[in-house]
């Protein structure tokens, strides 16, 4: 059950006490938390916010956080027994704080991202997983998942924790990450689509990226590249998310018959 629901307790307040503390919460905040657990940051968020909102997948911890509360007379905390990935996200103004279930963090990601009504969201990660996030300048880690968050929310690394702050430890360090919504819009449908695809062959060339795409073929592939001024040699992990936006949007000008 613990290894379904990626159940590894944060047991270090003071690692606790600095994921809060990244998210400068105040009275007005109403914040959402993603798998409270056994409630370590929950109850150092209660105290300082308007509203709290728990998702919590594990109908156990479910029962005992709201009876925690129910005793405590607490009156700001709304406990959910759900899974998150088929929770609908009320339609408010809220910031995120959580020690994700490592499992399924990138759906997660995936899933709050996109939306517009996040602030700020600091999220506890594998260390390996939040290089890829905020991968810009590190090509090793670069790949979909670094396009697809620096699309949607500028992103800073904070700080590492050992997995002796766990219980049971984890086999790897994890990572705090702060994520800041730029409220983009939605990109062209196949802007994302492109980048994994191109991530998907990230040892070609970009040339063959363009022509194997949706079979847009090597003579419309090498006019796109023209012009755009690319080098046709150019490696995916070598182009920023502006370079991905600016060649998709040509190369639906180029293609719009055709995808
Ligand atoms: N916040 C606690 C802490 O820091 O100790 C627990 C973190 S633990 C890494 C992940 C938590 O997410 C667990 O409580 C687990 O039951 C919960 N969880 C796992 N999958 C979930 C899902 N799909 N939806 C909501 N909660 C989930």
């Amino acid at each position: 059950m613990r290894q379904k629901y990626g159940q590894n307790f944060l047991i270090d307040n003071n690692i606790a006490n600095n994921i809060v503390k990244a998210s400068n919460l105040n009275k007005h905040d109403k914040v959402l938390e993603i798998g409270p657990g056994r409630g370590i940051l929950t109850k150092i968020i209660q105290p300082q916010v308007k509203q709290l909102t728990l998702i919590e997948i594990d109908t156990n911890l479910y029962q005992q956080l709201k009876h925690y509360f129910f005793f405590h007379d607490v009156e700001n905390v709304n406990v959910v027994n759900v899974d998150f990935l088929k929770y609908s996200i009320p339609d408010m103004k809220f910031k995120i704080i959580s020690n994700l279930p490592y499992n399924i963090g990138t759906a997660i990601i995936q899933k709050i991202l996109p939306l517009q009504n996040w602030t700020t969201a600091i999220f506890m990660l594998q260390k390996e997983v939040v290089k890829r996030l905020s991968a810009e300048n590190d090509r090793k880690n670069y790949g979909y998942m670094s396009i697809f968050t620096s699309y949607y929310a500028d992103c800073t690394i904070l700080f590492d924790v050992s997995p002796k702050c766990f219980r049971p430890s984890p086999k790897v360090v994890s990572s705090v990450i702060k994520l800041t919504n730029k409220f983009s819009l939605p990109p062209e449908p196949i802007f994302f689509d492109f980048v994994k695809h191109a991530f998907s062959m990230r040892r070609k060339t970009i040339l063959n990226c363009i022509s194997s795409f949706k079979s847009i073929g090597k003579d419309r592939a090498l006019q796109i590249i023209d012009n755009l001024n690319l080098e046709s040699a150019l490696r995916p992990d070598k182009m920023s998310t502006s370079d991905f936006l600016n060649l998709t949007n040509r190369m639906k000008k180029y293609t719009i018959s055709h995808i």
